[in-house]
């Protein structure tokens, strides 16, 4: 595997190499969760290219920047066992010459404006702008995204149609651990006690898409957030949204694709997750 810290030698690197790429940006703390997406790259791409940067300007927290984890010759491990061909790996410099403030916007329409967009104000901007600058750097046919970060990648195909990139993006199903909590970098940071309580989200999920048949989900959703608050959860928002209108809305349909969505804080840890209903 090639490690590049500079735009100039992974773009000598790609440039000799005619052949299709696949690629896989991260902010590391690698787990499964990331290498499956690397393992689907493989299966479709001559190269694979992860990178891992952890973004100062997508962070509203700044406790958030400062505590995420970095992991880095661990992650290196990580790659190298699934057979990743090159890592990126820029500093803030390489990445932002011009400064982190000085800030280009994005007209990200309605999704700046509900659930992650309204609970993180500036996240999907700072998201789009290393977005922006990495499919620049790498110019990737393939762009491989998760969707335990449903909303994110709605606003990457956004960006991608704003710019009239010619990448195709392919969302990969959410890994989970043995109880159904979402794999995630920031679940290395929760006590044993509160990696135990975490477990509730996912079975909430499920409860409700379980009863979304026999029951309203305004009832469903009142009584999920009072289970997550007895297991410690601070929820922000539990909603369904149509994944095509993206409207938010009161009620199931079963002729409409859905998606729950969730995000709360267990603890200091802030939790995100769905479910298709
Ligand atoms: P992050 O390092 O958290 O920015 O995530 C990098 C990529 O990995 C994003 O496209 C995420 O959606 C994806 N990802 C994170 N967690 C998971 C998971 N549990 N299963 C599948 N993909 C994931």
């Amino acid at each position: 595997m090639y490690i590049f810290k500079t735009k100039e030698d992974l773009h000598q690197y790609l440039s000799l190499r005619n052949q299709s790429v696949g690629f896989v940006p991260t902010m590391g703390a690698l787990h499964p969760g990331h290498l499956s997406l690397i393992t689907e790259s493989k299966k479709e791409n001559k190269i694979t290219v992860c990178s891992i940067f952890v973004n100062p300007t997508q962070f509203n927290d700044i406790k958030d920047f400062e505590k995420y984890p970095i992991t880095i010759d661990k992650d290196i491990e990580l790659l190298l066992s699934v057979g990743a061909d090159v890592l990126f790996l820029p500093s803030v410099k390489e990445m932002y010459p011009e400064g982190i403030d000085n800030t280009p916007t994005y007209d990200l329409g309605i999704l700046d404006r509900i659930l992650e967009g309204a609970h993180r104000p500036g996240h999907f901007n700072g998201v789009c702008r290393v977005v922006e600058k990495l499919l620049r750097i790498v110019s990737p046919q393939h762009l491989y995204l998760g969707a335990k970060d449903f909303q994110q990648c709605l606003v990457i195909q956004r960006l991608v149609d704003l710019l009239q990139l010619s990448v195709q993006l392919h969302i990969c199903d959410t890994l989970r651990e043995s109880d159904g909590l979402a794999m995630s970098s920031r679940n290395q940071r929760l006590s044993a006690d509160e990696r135990v309580r975490a477990a509730t989200l996912y079975s909430c999920l499920q409860f409700i898409r379980t009863h979304a048949k026999d029951k309203d989900f305004s009832s469903l959703k009142e009584s999920s957030v009072e289970t997550l608050a007895a297991a410690g959860f601070k929820t922000e928002y539990l909603e369904l949204l149509n994944t095509e209108t993206l409207d938010l809305m009161d009620d199931f349909n079963p002729t409409k694709h859905m998606v729950l969505l969730y995000a709360g804080k267990l603890g200091e840890i802030r939790l995100i997750d769905n479910l298709k209903v």
